[in-house]
């Protein structure tokens, strides 16, 4: 299986809101989504990024509210179907499309891979399908982003195996196996959103390889165990779960300091993953 990490677009950001100590200075983070060409599943994508589908859904408001709030830029970039492409495969060849939450800037390529099954966490579905308006803005989901036909097509990680991770992976312990051969475990990293799912990867080393969606801003912030800083937690579902999970995640990079941790907006997967990309069990 290999693992390769593509980039859709930017978002503009305080440093200091992502880094607590950080400075206070616009950064551009990539909106980043993974590849994964599997043995026996096929072409399988962990998220999708951004596409200019972002920008027509923020076209009124008060979804418009998305786009002054956080800028976003997909010129020049290359959407998850593009990429599909560049890669020699057809958006069609994509078998499934892991959902980490449904933050718009995770989902905006949902509607390009017509014969995917979307896997995600029914619970973490459940809080964000009927929210419109406002209410849906306050929580990052621009409802159009979701195919009519998502329910049919959705595979919910909590009808998986429940399976035991090894122990490379404490203090996460359980998880949900996939595709029932071990090889893309989900596990829980509610906070950011609720009901939030990142996958531990098997790798060849024996060092599994987590792709945390968006439960750290950055690898560099779980390796110097920086939070956010507090205001940054208005944009979180839970305060409470989202350290609770940062707090899992810097222990363990405590015990296995070689682990990749992998973020959708971390500059540093997309050098380690975005060219040769990684090669795994
Ligand atoms: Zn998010």
């Amino acid at each position: 299986m290999k693992l390769t990490m593509h980039c859709t677009g930017t978002c503009k950001q305080l440093e200091i809101l992502s880094l607590r100590g950080g400075k206070w200075r616009s950064v551009a983070f990539p909106g980043l989504f993974a590849m994964l060409e599997h043995l026996s599943e096929g072409l399988i994508l962990f998220d999708t990024g951004y596409s200019p589908r972002f920008a027509e859904a923020t076209r009124r408001l008060p979804y418009a509210l998305y786009r002054w709030t956080t800028p976003v830029e997909t010129g020049g970039h290359l959407t998850a179907a593009e990429h599909v492409r560049a890669a020699g495969y057809a958006p069609e060849d994509v078998t499934a499309v892991i959902i980490s939450h449904f933050h718009a800037d995770h989902i905006c390529g949902l509607a390009d891979f017509p014969n995917a099954k979307f896997i995600c966490s029914k619970a973490g579905y459940d809080s964000v399908a009927s929210l419109k308006g406002l209410a849906a803005v306050k929580r990052a989901v621009l409802p159009d982003l979701i195919p009519p036909d998502f329910e049919t097509r959705a595979n919910w990680v909590e009808q998986c195996q429940e399976a035991a991770l090894p122990a490379a992976c404490r203090p996460f312990e359980r998880g949900w196996d996939l595709f029932g051969d071990g090889s893309v475990t989900a596990v829980d990293l509610s906070g950011h959103a609720a009901h939030q799912i990142g996958v531990f990867l098997r790798g060849t080393d024996g060092n599994p390889v987590l792709l945390g969606a968006d439960a750290s801003w950055s690898a560099q912030a779980v390796r110097e165990n920086r939070l956010p800083s507090p205001p940054a937690f208005i944009l979180f579902d839970g305060r409470r779960d989202y350290k609770r999970t940062f707090g899992n995640l810097v222990e363990l990079h405590r015990r296995q300091p070689e682990m990749r941790l992998l973020f959708t907006h971390c500059a540093e997967a997309w050098e380690l993953c975005g060219k040769e990309g990684i090669e795994l069990l």
